[in-house]
Formats: C-alpha cells, sequence, structure tokens
C-alpha cells in the first residue's frame, strides 16, 4: 500500500530528525564548556577604495564526533534550547576582543568595524544591554566599532523594550544593522520609525544581476530606498567582479562575499590587513 509506506517513510524521517535535535542539543551543551566554538571573519570592503573597511563574524563549531558543523545546523537548535543565549554572548566577547586587537595596529581615524549576528531570543531572555556594556568595558571594545545584525523578524514583536534597548544601543555608538533586509514581512517604509543605521542585502538579491535585467532593477530600487530612508548599505554574497561594479554604479557602498573574501581565522584576516597597508 502506497499511502502506509509514504506514512512509515515519513515517520523514520521524523524520528531521526527529532534525534539529531537531542543529540545536537546535548552536544552543544558540552561545546561551551570544551572550547569548540571559532569565530571566522569575513572581510567588508569599500566599493570605492576597495578597502577592508570592517568583517562579520561568523560562527563554526568543530565538533569531535561531528568535524565542522556549520551555524545553519545548529543556531535553530541553540535557540530553542535557550543556549544561544550564552553562544551570544561568548561570540560578542570573542568578536569585541578580536576588533580591539586589529585595530590596535590601526591609525586611529581607519578603524575596522566588527558586524556580530543577534538571534531575536538574545533580547527576548536576557538582559543584553547589561551584558553588551559590560562586554566592552571588559575588552576595550570602543562602541563605534561595534555593528549589531538583527533580522526583521525582531522589530515585528513590535515590543516597546526592544525598540528602547535598540536606541539606547545607538545612542551608545554601537550601530545596528538590519540582516537579510527585504527576506522578511516588513514593510520598507515602517523601517524609518527604528533606530537602524544599515540595511545588508540579501545575497538571493544580488546573485542574478549580472544576467537578468528585472533583478538589477529590483536591487537598485532597494537600494533607493535605502538612501531615501539615509541607511547605509552593504551588499552580502558579492561573488563577481560585474556583481560589484553593478552595485558601486548603482550607489552601495559597502560590499561582502567570496570575490572579496571568504570567512577566515583572525591571523589570515591581519595577513591580509598587514598586506594591504605594506607593514
Ligand atoms: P548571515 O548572517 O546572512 O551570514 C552570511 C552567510 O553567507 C554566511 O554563512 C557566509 O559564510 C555566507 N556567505 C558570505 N559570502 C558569500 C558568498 O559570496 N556566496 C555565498 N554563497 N555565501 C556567502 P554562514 O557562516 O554559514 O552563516 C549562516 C548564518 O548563520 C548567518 O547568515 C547567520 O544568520 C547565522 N550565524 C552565523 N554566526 C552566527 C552567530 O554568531 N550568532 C547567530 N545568532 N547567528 C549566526
Ligand atoms: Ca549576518
Ligand atoms: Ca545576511
Ligand atoms: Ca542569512
Amino acid at each position: 500500500n502506497y499511502g502506509r509506506n509514504n506514512y512509515q517513510f515519513y515517520s523514520r524521517e521524523l524520528g531521526s530528525k527529532a534525534s539529531e535535535y537531542i543529540m545536537l542539543g546535548a552536544s552543544i551543551r558540552q561545546a561551551l564548556k570544551n572550547a569548540e566554538f571559532e569565530l571566522f571573519y569575513q572581510p567588508q570592503v569599500d566599493l570605492m577604495s576597495g578597502e577592508i573597511v570592517g568583517a562579520e563574524a561568523l560562527l563554526r563549531w568543530r565538533n569531535p564526533q561531528l568535524g565542522v558543523v556549520m551555524p545553519d545546523r545548529f543556531i535553530k537548535v541553540a535557540e530553542e534550547s535557550g543556549l544561544i543565549v550564552e553562544i551570544g554572548e561568548w561570540v560578542l566577547r570573542e568578536a569585541c576582543s578580536a576588533v580591539v586587537c586589529l585595530n590596535r595596529y590601526r591609525p586611529d581615524d581607519h578603524p575596522l568595524s566588527m558586524a556580530v549576528n543577534l538571534s531575536s531570543r538574545q533580547f527576548l531572555y536576557n538582559d543584553l544591554l547589561a551584558s553588551v556594556k559590560d562586554i566592552l568595558a571588559e575588552t576595550g571594545c570602543k562602541p563605534e566599532w561595534l555593528k549589531l545584525e538583527i533580522t526583521e523578524s525582531l522589530l515585528l514583536e513590535d515590543s516597546q523594550e526592544i525598540i528602547s534597548t535598540l536606541s539606547t544601543f545607538k545612542e551608545m555608538g554601537i550601530t545596528i544593522s538590519i540582516d537579510d533586509f527585504c527576506t522578511g514581512y516588513s514593510a520598507m517604509s515602517y523601517l524609518g520609525q527604528f533606530p537602524i543605521s544599515q540595511v545588508k542585502i540579501d545575497r538571493s538579491f544580488v546573485r542574478d544581476i549580472a544576467a537578468k535585467q528585472d533583478k538589477l532593477e529590483l536591487i537598485t530600487a532597494i537600494i533607493r530606498i535605502a538612501h531615501a530612508l539615509r541607511l547605509e548599505l552593504v551588499a552580502e554574497g558579492v561573488e563577481s567582479k560585474q556583481q560589484a561594479n553593478l552595485l558601486k554604479i548603482q550607489g552601495c557602498t559597502i560590499a561582502q562575499g567570496y570575490f572579496f573574501g571568504k570567512p577566515m581565522r583572525l591571523r589570515h584576516l591581519k595577513l591580509i590587513l598587514a598586506e594591504e597597508h605594506d607593514l
């Protein structure tokens, strides 16, 4: 019977998914203790000068049994178990220390910025403001160096507490950036009302701009809206010179993607920066 086989197949699938979940959850708990997390840093480049102006911190998990686990496989589990709060604090501390280290050798008027991804859970279940302040003080990271990437869904929470936390971050000098811009459900005209300074255009919008005219027109429209709202723009997932050129022509200022550099270890980024400045 076709239907029954189908059902059995389905429930077996679910069963293995569920046990993978449980296994991952237990391993993540150990991962923090065993120092299995690591940050990689992907450069962000000024499209006019071609210079590296900052980096985004991206989490990697190196587990003896599982090998290297990418965030798309474990962040959801970490969010559902609440462990993301602790992991997120570790990420912030590590990323802030890294940018302090990078900026030690740079002229004061040319500091790099460091972008850190925040899960909505970090806003909802934790005194995020206090822990950011603590971490800045502990590491010596200036608020101006830090960019916090949030998603549109956080703004949909429509919570006064979240907005007030974001406003305080902005007053401190921290940049609030909307990740995966235009992939969520928020009305763009709404954005002007939030304390946001930057948007990151999702990779899905960048992908076909060199091949498809309608895709180029779409991204041009997004760039215009960002300009109208006086938001700084970062284009994600830039993989070719053509894409970079088109984005520059359309008025996008900062880009990030494999064309400029893949996520890399801190010491590798340091080497590239040293070469850039002929040290
Ligand atoms: P994201 O914040 O949108 O990060 C960009 C993702 O695109 C990264 O994947 C990056 O490696 C990848 N990428 C960058 N340039 C290119 C490109 O030119 N082509 C292609 N095909 N991909 C590119 P990654 O590192 O696997 O991270 C996936 C997602 O996991 C991130 O998406 C972010 O949402 C989440 N994530 C990563 N680190 C953290 C973290 O520390 N905390 C939280 N809460 N989430 C994180
Ligand atoms: Ca991001
Ligand atoms: Ca993104
Ligand atoms: Ca993404």
